[in-house]
């Protein structure tokens, strides 16, 4: 059977009406416990003889429609839920590592994840390095034996450089070490890792997924035995599930993500076009700039450049400060992939924790600013940063 668009799974795969009372939308089973029978029968869900739902952290139907939509839409066999996007990712990276282990990381990670790592060295002493991935030579050198996972992200937040998937991956499956991938910025729609060879791919879905900035979440997607292990281990026993109504607006969410993506692409290229060419503007991290370094490898992995424009204005911290306060339409808000348009200042927010010496060999500059474009008209979407820049350059 020819395999249905991602157009239209985003829409009904996971679920199936007619084994729902034939309610059109997915039914929240706002439930923590589930009834049994019999004894009988609660001893055979038990020992998984009888795969009913027994108790909600161990599994929930409306969650379940979500990880099954997930995985389709990631190509992978199973997904698993979870609380927030922090929760994904460490419940993923305690499951892969032991003590004296190495993790292998892009140059750049989200703040809460570079925590996380500090977190796993000082308790457990497990290591890690953060590696530009730009060449296969140096990511094999970069392999320690102790190695148990390699974690990117790309685009790397917030200065957009990538990592080729599909190399990282060819090196790592050599040397059967699991590369786990955070796909946050893109979403399934523009990027999908597990078809790269990639092992494992993580979202923040409070971000595009959800897409309308009223839940925070996460998903793990990867192979069927990798997964029953995950749920087993970190994610039964540390807890961090995702609640039923949680799941229950991702799963509205998701099914409108094509179109909007499409728009945030569409406004981003426009926008991106116009800061380029502003005098006030000094460099553009963008992947859909012709001008981008890493432009052919954006090709090669990405559908589409994304949603996520960021740049240096003329000036330091303070005068990007004020170009943020001189924002009406924008919002000064972190998180991304919302229908708002949102503005932040990455040395001061999302990567304060981060040392100085650290966020400048990140090219985290006090004038780099980070704009997630949102669905507005991307024409008021300009003239609210035409206004900005107006406002400063006349101070
Ligand atoms: C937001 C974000 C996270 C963390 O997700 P939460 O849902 O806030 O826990 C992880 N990675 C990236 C790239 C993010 O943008």
């Amino acid at each position: 059977m020819k395999k249905r668009k991602f157009e239209t799974e985003v829409i009904h795969s996971g679920y199936n009406a007619w084994e729902h009372q034939e309610a059109l939308a997915p039914p929240l089973y706002q439930t923590s416990t589930f009834v049994f029978q019999s004894s009988e029968q609660g001893e055979a869900r038990f020992s998984g003889e009888d795969p009913g739902y027994i108790y909600s952290r161990l599994g929930n139907p409306t969650v379940a429609f979500l990880e099954e939509r997930i995985a389709t839409l990631e190509n992978g066999e199973r997904a698993l839920a979870f609380s927030s996007g922090m929760a994904a990712i460490s419940a993923t990276l305690i499951h892969l590592t032991r003590t004296g282990d190495h993790i292998l990381c892009s140059s750049g990670v989200y703040g809460c994840t570079f925590g996380l790592l500090h977190m796993l060295e000082e308790k457990y002493h497990i290591t890690h390095d953060f590696h530009a991935m730009q060449d296969e030579t140096s990511v094999r050198e970069a392999i320690q034996p102790h190695t148990s996972c390699i974690y990117i992200e790309t685009p790397i937040n917030p200065t957009m450089k990538l990592v080729d998937l599909e190399m990282v991956a060819r090196i790592a499956n050599e040397k059967q070490i699991p590369v786990v991938v955070d796909n946050t910025f893109c979403s399934p729609y523009l990027q999908r890792p597990l078809e790269f060879g990639c092992d494992y791919v993580i979202h923040s879905a409070t971000k595009y997924i959800g897409g309308h900035g009223d839940v925070v979440a996460g998903l793990v997607v990867g192979k069927q035995k990798a997964m029953s292990e995950l749920s087993r281990s970190t994610q039964k026993d540390i807890g961090g599930v995702l609640a039923p109504f949680n799941a229950w607006l991702l799963l509205r969410g998701l099914k409108t993500l094509p179109l909007r993506l499409d728009r945030h692409c569409e406004n981003a290229r426009k926008i991106a076009s116009h800061l380029k060419q502003h005098p006030f503007v000094d460099t553009l991290f963008y992947p859909g700039d012709k001008d981008f370094p890493q432009y052919s490898l954006a090709k090669k992995q990405m559908q589409q450049p994304g949603g996520m424009i960021a740049f240096t204005i003329k000036g330091g911290k303070q005068e990007a400060q004020k170009f943020m306060n001189a924002l009406k339409l924008i919002k000064i808000a972190v998180s991304l992939g919302d229908a708002e348009t949102l503005i932040e200042h990455p040395a001061t927010m999302t990567h304060a924790l981060i040392p100085r010496n650290e966020q400048r060999k990140m090219g985290i500059t006090d004038n780099l600013l980070r704009l997630s474009v949102g669905l507005e008209s991307w024409e008021d979407i300009w003239r609210d940063l035409e206004k900005a820049f107006s406002i400063i350059q006349n101070q």
